[in-house]
């Protein structure tokens, strides 16, 4: 369908110029939204009519953080007890990584887009890592993003863990895909410069990255202070807060994404402000981990965009956020605190650091965006309207269910049925055996 109106259903818009629109519908042509208007407006147009009733339509969900790579980790029980951050990476995900070959990362990356597309996600900002099959690995995952037609974000976790052979091998993975990717010809596909951590990287790494990373223009995704002994390490062996350290490399700028960034100190905070960089809260994922809550309502006073990802503990964005406004409740020792602070990470700074790759208005559902929008079966049952919805969205509509999923106006899925022309049974066969052999080698 290249042209169609769907109408019928209110609208949340997540554009704050006009975030709740009732009585309008939306016309959705080559892939754009070429219009929001009042349904009378609309209705000679020449095209199909898509009745939305019972229904509330949303913009296509961003996750700000995620790896693709962890889904074949799904119910391994053979990981060590971690009894501390260090020990989680230790005894799981850097086991994890050294074992994925090329048809791992790409049933990873398929089946976790699939997964996205069911809970109405369509634009992943993704950070992988392969340590023994890096070259060409990112190409794999584009290659699953492209099947499964939602839009990423892809970049290739540097680090000093493996060597400097399998570094430099990460950093040549970085720059081929950002080469291949930098003219934005594919509006699926975006690249950063992705870095693990300041705590797996010496300054002689980070002195050789920092004018190749200043060369792209891109910017870089890196962990940063997930946990406190990464800000330890830093403190220890180079005397500096893991900001200030990245910082003196010149590694901070408007494109990039600190990801966590759970201990970062006010004066790092008011660096990454400054610079006009995202740090993007897992707030699942810390829990998870107990590495602590990330203090959301300071770094959003400092003038931060604060981003929302999942890590990969879910691809259910409303879920995350829900947790994550619990969690800023606790950390605040305020159930009123957070809220607005919260919300908006998803709600309107995901748009925002989406838009720095994609174009204007990626992320809402606003006139000349891309049309990546969901339709959630969602009948409210106390009045929703401009002055609800928030509540209403974290409340009420992160409990019902994605009926379909459009991105760049293709119909990803419909009444809940996923029609990416992939057999998602025989998929899904192969996934747990390649899961098993997996579980064999680890
Ligand atoms: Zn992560």
């Amino acid at each position: 369908m290249e042209k169609y109106v769907i109408h019928g259903a209110d609208i949340i818009s997540f554009d704050p110029a006009q975030p709740f629109l009732s009585g309008y519908a939306l016309l959705v042509q080559d892939g754009i939204i070429a219009r929001i208007a009042p349904f009378a407006e609309l209705k000679d147009e020449l095209c199909e009519f898509i009745d939305a009733s019972g229904k509330i339509i949303l913009p296509g969900l961003i996750n700000a953080h995620h790896h693709f790579y962890s889904t074949l980790i799904t119910g391994l029980g053979k990981a060590e007890p971690a009894q501390n951050f260090n020990e989680v990476l230790e005894n799981l995900w850097w086991r994890l990584d050294k074992q994925l070959m090329a048809r791992d990362i790409y049933i990873s990356a398929v089946i976790s887009a699939i997964n996205a597309i069911r809970k109405g996600c369509t634009t992943i900002i993704d950070h992988h890592a392969s340590p023994y099959h890096i070259s060409g690995s990112l190409s794999e995952i584009a290659r699953a993003v492209k099947d499964a037609g939602i839009r990423a974000n892809l970049c290739y976790e540097v680090s000093d863990r493996d060597g400097s052979r399998r570094r430099d091998e990460g950093i040549e993975e970085n720059l081929s895909f950002i080469k291949e990717h930098e003219h934005k010809a594919d509006e699926h596909l975006r690249a950063l410069f992705g870095l693990h951590a300041a705590f797996t990287l010496s300054d002689a790494s980070l002195q050789k990255i920092s004018p190749l990373v200043a060369e792209t223009g891109c910017g870089i995704h890196i962990h940063a202070a997930e946990a406190q002994s990464d800000q330890k390490y830093n403190l220890e062996h180079f005397g500096k807060h893991v900001v200030e350290r990245l910082q003196e490399f010149d590694l901070i700028n408007s494109q990039s994404i600190l990801a966590h960034g759970v201990h970062l100190t006010p004066k790092e905070l008011m660096i990454v402000a400054e610079k006009g960089a995202a740090v993007v809260t897992n707030p699942q994922s810390n829990l998870n981990n107990a590495v602590g809550i990330a203090d959301v309502c300071k770094m959003t006073e400092l003038g931060v965009t604060v981003g929302l990802g999942t890590d990969a503990m879910t691809v259910n964005m409303l879920q995350e956020l829900r947790v994550g406004l619990w969690a800023q409740h606790l950390k605040q020792n305020n159930p009123a605190a957070g809220f607005l602070e919260l919300a908006s990470t998803l709600l309107f700074n995901n748009p925002k650091i989406a838009q720095k790759y994609w174009d204007k208005g990626h992320g809402t559902l606003s006139e000349g965006a891309v049309a990546d929008l969901i339709l959630v079966d969602y009948d409210p049952h106390t009045p929703l309207n401009a002055e609800t919805w928030i509540g209403h969205v974290i409340y009420g509509i992160a409990e019902a269910e994605v009926s379909a999923t459009i991105c760049a106006g293709d119909i990803l899925m419909w009444d809940k049925e996923i029609l990416i022309g992939i057999d998602e049974r025989e998929l899904r066969k192969e996934s747990r055996a390649l899961a098993k052999q997996l579980w064999e080698r680890f």
